[in-house]
């Protein structure tokens, strides 16, 4: 297996190029036009069947190993975030407040090495192997949307065996993380992520004659307090939640009344069964404490990505071929979930899988204090890529030869 990690070093520097390309014309959402350009340009030559996706920019890449055996996917994320770079790089961002701050452009520039790397190895395949370049998220459910065009309804072989996707995999470097180790749990990795928006409907009038009016004010500041005592009595502590307020508003002036006043927050879980809880009871305390005082409320939950649950098995198969590969002592098992969300979870409910973090922290850097990702300033090691590249491929490979098979 050190072998795989000999042959992605050859693979680091075309992988560096096309890192640097994306970091430099990033692109948000779901319409990446360049990013997939660039992406196509470097898969060309490779035996690849490629199929654009028309609602998205993503696509899919299959490659068709000599033996017969299943289909295993492997995903990149190609987008980046609406916010200004400030990093100083020479290849830093050349578009205005768009920056590739998540390190997706590492991702797919990863995805591309281990295309070629499998490439070569086709005929040491026994199966196929699905590159899944997704656009869009950061929020935008661009996995989603492309198991909605049929992602994950891939065609029979040649001769008419099928060759169902039978795992998913997919690494997100992280600069919490020395470069070239890597981190992960079976079951909730990450949480879920749903949007709460609150609004109390009062009645407006003087600030000197409230009595005459319905504040909604100390209504909403009612609120936001009751649902932190929601969350510390009704749930459990070791299946926990969240709820952050990160805006409040109401009113124009000192004595005014307004008749409506806002809250508009995130509400995060790592269980579905915690999230649903959580969802009826922001709905119970707020109509609850609305009615004391006689006002309404209206409570709109929209619901985000789902909890990203690693399947168990495949985790325990992933664990030990990153460990082949890069030894067992640097993967670390996540003691704990963190509260970020990925819509990689979309995948995760379909298909048995796992999703990895991979250290991106430069080795003179502390990774607890180096700007983490999503930060203007966050940057990271590209040499990871080398074990990033390395396993992909070795994950690839081992769960077509079921020599370490994922169990049920
Ligand atoms: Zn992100
Ligand atoms: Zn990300």
């Amino acid at each position: 297996m050190s072998t795989l990690r000999d042959e992605a070093q050859d693979h680091l520097s075309t992988a560096v190029d096309l890192r640097r390309r994306l970091h430099e014309w990033p692109e948000v959402g779901n319409q990446l036009p360049i990013t997939r350009d660039t992406v196509l340009e470097s898969l060309q030559g490779l035996p690849l069947d490629i199929t654009l996706h028309t609602t998205t920019s993503g696509f899919g890449a299959m490659l068709t190993g000599d033996k017969p055996g299943p289909t295993i996917l492997l995903r990149g994320d190609m987008d980046a975030l609406p916010m200004p770079e400030d990093t100083g790089l020479d290849f830093a961002s050349r578009v205005p407040n768009t920056m590739h701050a998540c390190g997706h452009d590492t991702h797919t520039a990863m995805l591309v090495g281990a295309a070629k790397m499998l490439s070569g190895r086709r005929s040491e395949l026994a199966g196929r192997v699905l590159f899944m370049f997704q656009p869009g998220e950061e929020g935008h459910h661009g996995a989603r949307h492309m198991l909605g065009e049929g992602l994950l309804d891939v065609p029979s072989l040649a001769d008419g065996t099928p060759s169902p996707v039978t795992g998913a995999f997919a690494m997100h470097i992280t600069s919490a993380l020395p470069a070239g180790m890597v981190s992960v749990k079976g079951g909730s990795l990450m949480a879920s992520s749903d949007h709460l928006l609150i609004t109390v409907h009062g009645r407006g009038g003087h600030a000197s004659e409230p009595h005459r009016a319905l504040d909604p004010i100390p209504v909403a500041c009612e609120i936001v307090t009751a649902m932190q005592t929601m969350v510390t009595r009704s749930i459990d502590v070791f299946d926990p939640t969240i709820i952050t307020v990160g805006r409040i508003s109401a009113g124009t002036t000192n004595n005014v009344i307004p008749e409506n006043a806002q809250i508009e927050g995130t509400i995060r879980a790592v269980s579905e069964n915690t999230r649903n809880k959580v969802h009826a009871a922001v709905q119970r305390v707020a109509e609850g404490i609305a009615a004391a005082h006689d006002v309404s409320v209206t409570v709109e939950v929209t619901l985000g990505y789902p909890v990203t649950s690693n399947h168990n098995g495949f985790t325990a198969f992933a664990t030990a071929v990153a460990g082949d590969v890069i030894g067992a002592e640097r993967v670390f098992q996540m003691p704990h979930p963190v509260m970020g969300a990925e819509d990689f979870s979309y995948v995760l409910e379909a298909v048995p899988g796992t999703m990895m973090f991979l250290g991106g922290t430069h080795p003179d850097r502390n990774p607890g204090t180096a700007p983490p990702n999503h930060s203007n300033r966050v940057t990271f090691d590209e040499g990871a890529m080398v074990n990033g590249m390395a396993i992909y491929t070795a994950v690839a490979m081992r769960h077509l030869d079921g020599t370490v098979a994922a169990a049920p």
